[in-house]
């Protein structure tokens, strides 16, 4: 393989450190340089609400590689430093210590950042947002000083920082404008689930109502409610949402639109440029239009997806998203993708909190999330993948194996990768 080349990453995380693992493995023997703005070598983010939050986790258990990866393969890692501006035309990318870094490849995989929140007060003291290591540390910091929390926002993050608050035995309210947690990605009733869990074990769920101020001196003291609570509390942490990082895209004009566009092997709208992870909205094979996913699982498969396509080799990325979450003692993972649904089917005891529910359009599953009941995705994945008509019945019955449900007859369209 052509020795002479340069293939840059941006984006040190996992997405990045993936494809640049990749780039080695297939063989590649030109320059890859893999830069971050992040002071840290690529880590993994999801045990930052979760064990690594809690303590339970040690540093060296977050990280992508082992530290001598990078230097044993010949990849230049370049940490705190942040590229600033890109120049298709002159395959040129221009670093914030000004320097200028030439390549024939170009991955993207500059991820998301925390969507702030824009209401009087939201600059005091005392008020957290979690994204990075260091954003964990500060906040593990915190919550070793015990007191109350208000957690705004009950997505993924603030539903995880929620629960790892709680058993670390803080008082925790959750304010939320949505009528039940997650509601956008569960529904309504798998919402309520969650809301209940979280009720069980002490926290103070606050549904429908947003966040009009933060007060203090100097600190945040209190959350005042737009259905008018003054809650009084001595920090918060706020999860509503990420936005992709698409500034360095932008300076380029590369096509946006939530996110940066690529097609399904991967690449932008210049030569040479591919994205993945968090950032990349890419044509998806299975669903026929573009899916932008927030999912560990992506940053892993995609980067080395991207690397493969930077390297010439054609394949389209079609694996179906799939995402977990672990709070208190639920662990959940959930595969497919439904953005519209008819009907819910519950597989299994929902108040025992073991089961799988099933999403259907058009009488075919298109998500499956199983809680606390394990290996199951592959059956999961092949429901969705297949286009199985499903038996409602059949599929809510624990008796009837999924591999059976899977193997039925009726199918249309063809299966994405596993
Ligand atoms: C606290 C937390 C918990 C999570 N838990 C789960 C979970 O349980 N399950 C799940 O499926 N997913 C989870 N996720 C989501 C998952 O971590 C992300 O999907 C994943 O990190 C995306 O990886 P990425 O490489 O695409 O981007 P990121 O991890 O966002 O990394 C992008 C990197 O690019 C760098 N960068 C950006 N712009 C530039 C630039 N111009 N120059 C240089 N560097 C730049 C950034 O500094 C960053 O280091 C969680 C996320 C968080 C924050």
């Amino acid at each position: 393989m052509s020795s002479d080349q340069t293939h840059v990453i941006v984006g040190a995380s996992l997405a990045g450190a993936k494809a640049a693992e990749t780039l080695r493995e297939e063989g590649f023997d030109g320059r890859v340089v893999l830069m971050g703005a992040e002071e840290e070598r690529p880590y993994e983010r999801p045990p930052l609400s979760k064990d690594y939050l809690l303590g339970e986790a040690e540093r060296d258990k977050v990280y992508v590689h082992d530290e001598g990866f990078y230097a044993e393969h010949a990849i230049e890692l370049r940490l705190g430093r942040k590229a600033v501006r890109l120049d298709t035309a002159a395959r040129a990318l221009e670093l914030d210590d000004g320097d200028r870094l030439s390549y024939d490849r170009l991955l993207l995989a500059t991820g998301a950042e925390p969507r702030r929140l824009s209401v009087p007060g939201a600059d005091l003291d005392g008020i957290f947002y979690l994204r990075s290591v260091r954003d964990s540390d500060a906040l593990r910091e915190r919550l070793d000083g015990g007191g109350a929390v208000v957690v705004v926002g009950a997505g993924w993050i603030g539903a995880e920082v929620a629960a790892s608050a709680r058993q670390r035995g803080l008082d925790v309210t959750v304010v939320e404008p949505a009528s039940v947690p997650l509601e956008r990605v569960l529904g309504a009733e798998l919402g309520a689930f969650y809301r209940d869990v979280h009720s069980d074990h002490g926290v103070q769920m606050l549904m429908t109502t947003g966040v009009e101020a933060f007060e203090g001196h100097g600190k945040v003291e209190r959350v005042l409610t737009s259905d008018g609570r003054r809650l009084e509390c001595d920090f918060a942490v706020i999860g509503v949402g990420v936005e992709p990082r698409t500034e360095l895209a932008a300076s380029a004009g590369l096509t946006l639109d939530n996110g940066i566009l690529v097609d399904e092997q991967l690449r932008a709208s210049a030569p040479g440029v591919f994205a993945a992870g968090d950032v990349a909205n890419a044509q998806h094979p299975f669903y026929g239009e573009r899916v932008r996913v927030e999912h560990w699982a992506n940053a892993l498969n995609q980067g080395p997806a991207a690397a493969r396509s930077m390297l010439g080799q054609s394949a389209p990325y079609d694996r179906l998203p799939y995402f977990f979450s672990d709070q208190y003692d639920i662990g959940m993972e959930y595969t497919g993708l439904a953005r519209e649904w008819d009907r819910v089917v519950i597989r299994g005891d929902l108040a025992a909190r073991e089961f799988i529910a099933f999403w259907l359009h058009d009488g075919r599953v298109i998500a499956g999330m199983n809680v606390n009941v394990w290996d199951v995705t592959d059956p999961i994945k092949r429901l969705i993948g297949e286009r199985v008509a499903v038996d409602e019945r059949r599929l809510a019955d624990p008796g009837v194996a999924l591999e059976e449900l899977a193997s039925a007859r009726e199918r249309t369209g063809s299966a994405p990768g596993a």
